[in-house]
């Protein structure tokens, strides 16, 4: 509403993953005019999740984009209302929380962030200079590029073993490269790893250099427990390193750990009477679409509870 009076809204949610998708599913069916600010896909990192098969309901398992569809048909079946842009401040104005965007400023009594996680950064020479060019963070996204090449995937945790099974599909063969002697990743996934002919496994070894031309040709290893250096022959490197909460923009709202990640309490309710956080961008104990879904949940009823002792 640029110009004229703005909207208020009862409740404002940043971020369309799972955690605000299920937010604006409960705060809509409880008739709590409710905004979803989301800058890209509604989904979240389901939709470059190739396949999700710990989420309940669904026996055989069901595709990232599937689920993310089906969560958003769902929230907007209750008239959730939607807007596509990013959010680059939140201020408080008396009670009142102001969210601000590139386009736009918007008003809301109580706030939900579920901003989620982005894939960190190696930061080794090479990785800036050839990303898209061969260096990757969603094997959904470009997996498809690499067709019977050689790929290498950093990582030893859910998302570098997953990925790299998913490579497969492509790749003629596939190393990992972990920087210890034993994987983090769940044991399922390590079962698969480790049945799968194409892919070798380059324990206790770390990219020093990511090489090419115009794209990429090799990788440059170092060995941590020998310290032997060697250069490895691929065509893509699949970075998988951990994630990054996206709350730069909080700095300074909100207490947040040392990693960046919102601290709350039981409730999803943040140092800010009326800010909650849910999913990924929340400090806990476990990341997953099933523990976001009832973050989200949760915060959403802490919001209303909020907006009824307000009243
Ligand atoms: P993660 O669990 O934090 O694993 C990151 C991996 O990268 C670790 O193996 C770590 O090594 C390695 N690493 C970190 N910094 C590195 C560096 N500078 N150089 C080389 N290696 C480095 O991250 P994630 O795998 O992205 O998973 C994030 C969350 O999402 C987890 O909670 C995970 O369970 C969840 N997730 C779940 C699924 C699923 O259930 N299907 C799929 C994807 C992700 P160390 O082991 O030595 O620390």
């Amino acid at each position: 509403m640029k110009g004229g009076e703005k909207k208020i809204y009862e409740v404002i949610i940043i971020g369309g993953g799972p955690a605000g998708l299920t937010a604006g599913l409960y705060t809509s069916r409880s008739r709590l005019n409710t905004l979803l600010i989301e800058t890209g896909l509604l989904g979240g990192q389901m939709t470059t999740t190739e396949f999700i098969e710990n989420y309940p309901g669904f026996p055989q398992g069901v595709a990232g984009d599937e689920l993310s569809r089906l969560m958003e048909e769902q929230a907007k079946r209750f008239g959730l209302e939607v807007v596509s842009q990013d959010v680059v401040e939140v201020k408080l104005e008396g009670d009142r929380k102001v969210v601000k965007t590139e386009e736009e400023s918007y008003l809301c009594e109580a706030l939900i962030i579920c901003t989620g996680a982005e894939y960190r950064k190696l930061g080794v020479p090479g990785e800036k200079e050839f990303a898209g060019k061969g260096v990757s963070y969603c094997a959904t996204c470009d997996g498809a590029f690499f067709q019977d090449n050689q790929i290498v995937v950093v990582g030893g945790g859910d998302s570098a073993l997953t990925e790299a099974l998913y490579l497969t599909k492509f790749a003629k063969e596939l190393t990992i490269i972990h920087r210890r002697d034993a994987l983090r990743g769940t044991k399922i996934y390590q079962e698969r790893v480790f049945a799968n002919p194409k892919i070798n496994l380059l324990w206790n070894s770390v990219i020093q250099e990511i090489k090419g031309d115009s794209v990429v040709r090799s990788v440059v290893v170092k060995n941590v427990k020998t310290g032997e250096v060697n250069k490895l022959n691929t065509e893509g490197v699949f970075l998988f390193v951990g994630l990054s909460p996206r709350t730069q923009f909080l700095k300074g709202l909100v207490n947040l750990d040392e990693a960046g990640y919102i601290i709350a309490d039981e409730d999803c309710e943040t140092s800010v009477k009326g800010i909650f956080a849910a999913g990924d961008c929340r400090k806990k104990l476990l990341r997953q679409v099933a523990t976001a879904v009832s973050d989200g949940a949760i915060a959403a009823f802490a919001a209303e509870k909020f907006l009824e002792d307000k009243k």
